[in-house]
């Protein structure tokens, strides 16, 4: 399957506010100048990083990057994003476990519910395209796969960042006796230059 998925984010950022009329902290928008992301796209490993974040800086510096998880323009709650991030990092921690009868009843809780599904032959070997309605059903679909797909989620060991692996993600796993991952050959030279350099 793969997910169809295009976003928005405020060009000047977002900022966290008491607003009257709402309950608790919001995030809203610092304009209405949005720009168009492909939050899927430009990290294959989203659900990571969502599932990490735990302050008010970084769930501005989350939406900043990805857009707001539910609406294009509208504040949203702090609540939202707080409560999502611990989701995901259970589920993850589920996955991991291999906990799966945990997984899906909370997965077919969550709100991904409604999501336009496609059948795409252009190609030799066709697939299901996955059109999401916001963010937060992109990442619960981006999990679902992962699970359906046995994909994982590695961490480079130079510049920190997640990346997906298995099967779809033109990634192999790590091998179980190498002990550290790179997102790209670059970094595992660069790592091997440094530690070299320090002997
Ligand atoms: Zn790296």
């Amino acid at each position: 399957m793969k997910i169809n998925f295009k976003w928005y984010r405020c060009a000047d950022g977002y900022e966290i506010r008491e607003l009257p009329n709402y309950e608790g902290p919001q995030i809203i928008s610092r304009s209405d100048r949005m720009e168009i992301c492909r939050p899927l796209d430009s990290h294959s490993a989203i659900l990571r990083i969502i599932s990490e974040i735990e302050t008010f800086d970084n769930y501005i510096k989350f939406v900043s990057i990805y857009g707001l998880l539910t609406h294009r323009t509208k504040p949203e709650s702090v609540k939202i994003i707080s409560s999502f991030s611990k989701n995901i990092s259970e589920m993850i921690e589920a996955y991991d476990k291999k906990k799966f009868n945990l997984i899906e009843s909370y997965f077919n809780q969550s709100k991904v519910c409604k999501i336009n599904l496609k059948l795409d032959t252009s190609l030799a070997s066709p697939y299901l395209l996955a059109e999401p309605e916001n963010l937060l059903q992109a990442i619960w679909i981006q999990f679902g796969v992962m699970v359906i797909l046995n994909q994982g989620q590695e961490k480079c060991a130079l510049c920190q960042k997640w990346f997906a692996v298995g099967l779809g993600t033109g990634r192999r796993k790590m091998r179980r006796n190498i002990k550290k991952s790179f997102c790209c050959g670059a970094h595992a030279r660069r790592l091997e230059y440094i530690t070299r350099g320090k002997y």
